[in-house]
């Protein structure tokens, strides 16, 4: 069988003839029929990732952490024809967290991550997998459904946040939902994209930034889904003019550490920062009089990481709704399909973003 592999971290991808996955008791055999491509298989395939590793005694990892695909046959409380979409990052086995299915949370940094650390991912035509891992996709939503990976991520940071800020006697708004508060995403990539309406399906007003005006398919976005614009090529002085101060600042910039002191001035009382995703440089400081603003405000930056399966529920629920709420913008998220067929074109969609890139996708069998 076809399968994309990595020699990590050594720079570059190829497709491979693999043998057939053997079977094996009480797992479910999967046929893929999507994977979605992101900034982590880049950085994978580019050396650039320090955590990326091939399983135990292998020099090889199989690439690819976003997935759905198709039960072959009846296993152990799955039927033939299902389709899901499997967990990427699997426990330690060690720790208390890990043992209840929360690996977002390992206290030992010993879990594997299906193509990214440890595991082989799912970028192949078949494979087997523990029904623990597999969650249901909805049939209506099957043609986006790949963006409940990157989603589940974001579930689990906005739970999160919400968690975090239980700490605060009331922050729900007079009607009980958080719609009196503001929230600014810097980012408009997928990330940006996919905590914007979540957060305006919360409830939010919702501001997004970026160092350059919206192309036309974020703009189309914005309008649809009611997201402000605020262009922070100068800086963000003009937004706290404009707007004031935010209750949650979410950082889906995924680039220069320096964004985060940037943006700490602009944070409400009671307000939380989180950062999302792993910039590449820079260093964060702050002054002696941020830091006291930061504790008089009672303010708190929290780094986000990795949803675990009630957060990939919650995905497929949200982009179910969404699908009527907002037609165009899901529309607009697949930016791209490559057949798995088309090899070039596949290890080039793997290499390099696309301009304006949401989620590209390979089709691996209908
Ligand atoms: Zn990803
Ligand atoms: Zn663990």
């Amino acid at each position: 069988m076809k399968a994309v592999v990595v020699r990590p971290p050594k720079v570059g991808v190829s497709i491979e003839e693999l043998k057939e996955p053997e079977p094996e008791p009480n797992k479910v055999k999967i046929r893929i029929l999507n994977t979605g491509i992101c900034g982590t298989d880049r950085e994978i395939v580019n050396g650039k990732l320090i955590t990326a590793r091939p399983p135990n005694g292998r020099d090889y990892l199989i690439l690819g952490h976003e997935a759905i695909g198709v039960v072959e046959e009846n296993c152990c409380g799955f039927k033939k024809g299902e389709i899901v979409m499997p967990v990427n990052r699997r426990g330690c086995g060690h720790c208390l967290n890990c043992q209840i299915g929360r690996p977002d949370f390992c206290e030992t940094g010993e879990f594997v991550e299906a193509g990214i650390s440890g595991l082989d991912g799912f970028m192949r035509e078949y494979y087997y997998d523990d029904p623990k891992w597999l969650v249901r996709v909805p049939y209506e939503i099957k043609d986006f459904a790949v963006m409940a990976q990157p989603l589940s991520d974001l579930e689990k940071s906005l739970e999160e946040i919400l968690n975090v800020q239980k700490r605060v006697p009331i922050w729900t708004c007079d009607d009980g939902t958080y719609n009196c508060r503001k929230a600014l995403v810097i980012g408009t990539g997928p990330v940006g994209t996919l905590i914007s309406l979540l957060l305006k399906t919360y409830g939010f007003e919702v501001w997004i930034t970026n160092r350059r005006e919206l192309n036309d398919m974020e703009r189309t976005i914005a309008e649809e889904v009611g997201l402000e614009f605020y262009n922070s090529a100068n800086g963000y002085d003009g937004l706290k003019e404009k707007v004031g101060r935010f209750d949650l600042i979410f950082d889906a910039s995924n680039a220069f550490t320096y964004i985060a002191s940037q943006v700490l001035p602009l944070l409400n009382y009671n307000g939380i920062l989180g950062l999302f995703g792993f910039p590449q440089s820079g260093q964060l400081s702050l002054s002696y009089a941020e830091l006291q603003s930061l504790i008089f405000r009672s303010n708190v930056i929290v780094g986000l990481v990795n949803g675990q399966k009630p957060h990939f529920e919650m995905a497929m629920v949200h982009l179910a709704a969404w699908k009527t709420m907002w037609p165009k913008t899901v529309k607009a998220m697949i930016t791209k399909e490559v057949p798995i067929e088309d090899e070039k074109e596949v290890k080039e969609v793997i290499m390099n973003k696309l301009p304006s890139e949401i989620k590209v996708k390979i089709v691996w069998s209908k």
